[in-house]
Parts: structure tokens; sequence; C-alpha cells
């Protein structure tokens, strides 16, 4: 079946008469001894339901999480001691974060890799542990070629990660790719609206299912009942929400391609995440960023609501983004909306509109949020 069809129907219970048409949260810490179920921290009938969705549109046996991060370090966490990770430069901040700590703990090399670049990626494989991708990356944008990347990892015995957060299971399917195992924070598109944290791995098999799932009942990292009962609702949708964001964020990163404010529009031909870089650097991108009415000026992306950011305010985000690059996500208004307010707000890159008084230094993030 399509996805569009799995979407709506996977993961609810039987058709029996009276049967409820979804699953309800299940609000229970404990179970009645006899079943596989047992305990509230090693499984939840909400979190199946969801399981189940996801796992179909993936490809493979889900394992939910409290938070895309949790699912980063339960796939982290199969890197032996003095191990070795391949993972893109760009990596979203926590998982650049998380590597960092595995280098610092257990003695990890982590071999930073450009992953548009297969042939490198494939040579830093040898010899490898685990090949982690993200792809597009977030905020750089840069789409890797994963059947090229999953056919090295498995030349070089390597286990193969991606996290599939951007492009999300209608748009890019890592498990066909070769990948053994797809990583969502599911905070983002799978739920979108902004309202739920959690994560989800999805792996090739069951041996590694469950090793992911040992892993979630061990760290404890267990999502509550209606977050899963949430995500599940978001997901139902997911397919037309992605139509309408993908066509607006298209047509944004066409229409504001030559404009003069701006240095670079990267959009790559797919997805709802358009990157731009305002010329002028860090001060600019800040009077934008903090000068729109629609698009709403937080971090996060994938809700129903666009939203923007510059991404160097956070001391994690990698040296080499530039100082001026904001990352639009490509919410479901009325696109003119969106441009007309865009436009206003660049309007600000080039004119602090106050009385010549010198700008205020970039809005600063309180010191405990690296933007991990
Ligand atoms: C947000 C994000 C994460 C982390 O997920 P959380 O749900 O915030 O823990 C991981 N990878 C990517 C690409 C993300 O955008």
């Amino acid at each position: 079946m399509h996805p569009e069809t799995v979407a709506v129907h996977a993961g609810r219970p039987s058709r029996e008469p009276d049967g409820p048409m979804s699953t309800p949260v299940h609000l229970a810490s404990t179970f009645h001894e006899g079943g596989p179920t047992a305990y509230g921290r090693y499984g939840n009938p909400s979190w199946t339901a969801f399981e189940e969705a996801l796992g179909a549109l993936e490809g493979g046996g889900c394992v939910a999480f409290a938070s895309g991060m949790g699912a980063i370090s339960a796939v982290l966490a199969l890197v032996p001691t003095g191990g070795v990770v391949v993972a893109p430069r760009h990596s979203y901040t926590g998982t650049i974060g998380l590597l960092d700590d595995l280098a610092l703990t257990r003695d990890v090399s982590v071999r930073f890799v450009d992953v548009r670049d297969a042939e490198a990626v494939a040579d830093a494989a040898r010899g490898a542990d685990l090949v982690w991708v993200e792809s597009p990356t977030n905020p750089a944008l840069e789409v890797a070629d994963l059947d090229a990347i999953g056919r090295a990892a498995r030349e070089a015995g390597a286990l193969f990660a991606v996290d599939n957060t951007f492009a999300t299971p209608l748009l890019q399917r890592p498990l066909e790719s070769g990948a053994d195992l797809v990583v969502h924070s599911a905070t983002k598109s799978i739920s979108g609206h902004s309202d739920v944290v959690m994560g989800a791995v999805i792996a090739r098999d069951d041996d590694l299912r469950d090793r992911i799932a040992t892993r979630r009942s061990l760290g404890g990292a267990i999502p509550g009942p209606l977050d899963a009962f949430l995500a599940l609702r978001g997901l139902r949708t997911l397919p037309v929400r992605l139509e309408r964001a993908q066509a607006n964020a298209r047509e944004l990163a066409a229409r504001f391609a030559d404009h003069p404010a701006l240095e670079e529009v990267r959009y790559p031909g797919f997805g709802t995440i358009v990157s731009i870089v305002i010329g002028g650097g860090a001060d600019a991108a800040e009077r934008v960023a903090t000068s729109t009415r629609v698009w709403v000026h937080s971090t996060s992306l994938g809700g129903v609501e666009s939203q923007l950011e510059r991404r160097r305010r956070w001391p994690a985000e990698a040296q080499t983004i530039p100082e001026g690059l904001i990352r639009l996500s490509v919410g479901l208004e009325h696109v003119d909306d969106l441009a007309r307010d865009l436009e206003q707000a660049l309007a600000r890159a080039t004119d602090p509109g106050d009385d010549g008084a010198p700008d205020p230094p970039p809005r600063s993030v309180p010191p405990a949020a690296a933007g991990y």
C-alpha cells in the first residue's frame, strides 16, 4: 500500500464491534502478570501503536524513545569503547555533543566527513564501527548518496545509521539504501504540531530492534503514553502536511533566490527546510529573525507553524556554519503571507530602524543552553 494509506491505517486496533478506532492513552505503570508487556518501562500499548505506524512507513521494527536524543544515545551506545564513528561535520548539535562526550569518556574516535562526498565517506568507513549520516544535514542542508554510503558501510563491516528527521520516510527510506538503523526526532515533522518531544529508532532486523529496546529499558528514556498518542495522531496527517509545507518551501526558495539582502538561499530541492544566509552577518540576521510576525522565532522545526532562527546564536553550532545563516522551517500557512512577512523582516537586515544608535548585541542565550 502507498505511504499515505499506511500513515492513516497502520497501528490501529483490530476491527471489532464497538472496539475503539484509535488506541487509547494507556495510563498504567504496570500490567497484570502473564503477558509480554509486564511493566511500564518495558512497554505500553500506546507506544506500540505509534511504533507499528512509523515502523511500517520506514520498513523496519520501531522503538519509541522519550526524545530524539534518547534515540540517538541508544544507537551510539552500540559503539564499543575505543571504537570509531564516521559522522557528518554538520550533524545536529546534540549529536556532535554526544560524540564529543563519547570521545572523552569512552575513547571513541570520530571521523568527521562532508556527507556530499561519498568517496570520502567510504574512505573514512574503513575500520569504522558505525557510519552515522544525516541527510539533508541540519542546518547546512547537504545531501548524501545513501545507496553509495550503504554499500561502503557494508563492505567495511560497519553499522550504518541515518538520522531521517529532515526527510521523513515519505521522502527517503534509508533501510532500502542499506541502512541498519534509522533515527527520528519525532518532535519535528512526525508529530508535527510543536507539542510533543519524542524520538524513535527503526531497525532493519529483530536482533537490532531487540538490542535497541533493551537499551531503552535499561536507560529509561521512555516516552509518556500521552506523548505517543499525540505523535501518532500527528503522524496520521504527515503526508498532507508534508505536501503543503514542501510546496511552500519550494516556492519561497524560488521567490527569494535573488533577494538583495541574501548572500545565499539553500534548498536541496525537497523537504520543508530552507536555509538563508543574510548579508551583514550576525547582527543583521538577528534583526531579521526577531522582526517577523507570522514566522515564529524559536528553535525546533517541522511544526504546522513556520519557524525561524539564526543557528549560530547557539554556542554548540558548528563554527563552519555562517554567522548570518537563518534556518527556515516552512509550515502550512498561505505562502503569500509567509513571503510578505519574510520580505518585511528582510528589510530590517540593512535598516536597523532606529535613531542611529549602535545595534544591540545579538540576543544571547542562557549560559546553560549550549544548543544541545
Ligand atoms: C531536533 C533534532 C534532533 C534531536 O531531537 P530531540 O527530539 O530534540 O531530542 C536530532 N536530530 C535532528 C536532525 C534534529 O533536528
